[in-house]
C-alpha cells in the first residue's frame, strides 16, 4: 500500500497565506480562510486524494477559488491577481459582453419606471 499522505503543498486552491473573509458557495457561510480545512479522501479510483475544504459541518464545498470566494470583490491573492475577474481578462470575448448588455431584460423595465416614479 502506498502510505504516502497527499499534502496541501502546490495545491492551487489552498487558502491564502494572508487570511481573507470568504464565502462559500455551497452552505452560504461565511468564515476566515484560515478555516478551510484540508482533509484527505479515498477516492473511487482507490487513491488518496486531498481537498481545502468548507470547515462548516456537513457542507461539501471545496477548494479556495472553486466553491469558496473572497467576500470583498476587489481581493487579491497571494500574487497581486484579481479572484474575481482575472479570467475575463484573458479570454477577450467581445461576443459575451455584448450579449450581456444587449439583452439585459431590466434596463427597459428600469427606464420606464423611473418615468412613472416622477410625478410630475
Ligand atoms: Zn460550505
Amino acid at each position: 500500500m502506498d502510505t504516502t499522505e497527499p499534502t496541501p503543498a502546490g495545491d492551487p486552491f489552498g487558502p491564502p497565506t494572508i487570511s481573507t473573509m470568504v464565502h462559500c458557495l455551497h452552505c452560504g457561510e461565511e468564515y476566515d480562510s484560515y478555516r478551510i480545512e484540508w482533509r484527505v479522501k479515498t477516492c473511487r479510483d482507490g487513491k488518496r486524494h486531498g481537498f481545502w475544504c468548507c470547515p462548516i459541518p456537513g457542507c461539501d464545498g471545496a477548494g479556495f477559488g472553486f466553491d469558496i470566494f473572497p467576500v470583498d470583490p476587489e481581493y487579491r491573492d497571494d500574487d497581486g491577481n484579481l479572484m474575481w475577474c482575472s479570467d475575463d481578462e484573458e479570454e477577450e470575448d467581445d461576443y459575451d459582453e455584448e450579449l450581456l448588455f444587449g439583452e439585459d431584460p431590466l434596463e427597459g423595465i428600469r427606464i420606464d419606471q423611473g418615468d412613472d416614479e416622477i410625478p410630475f
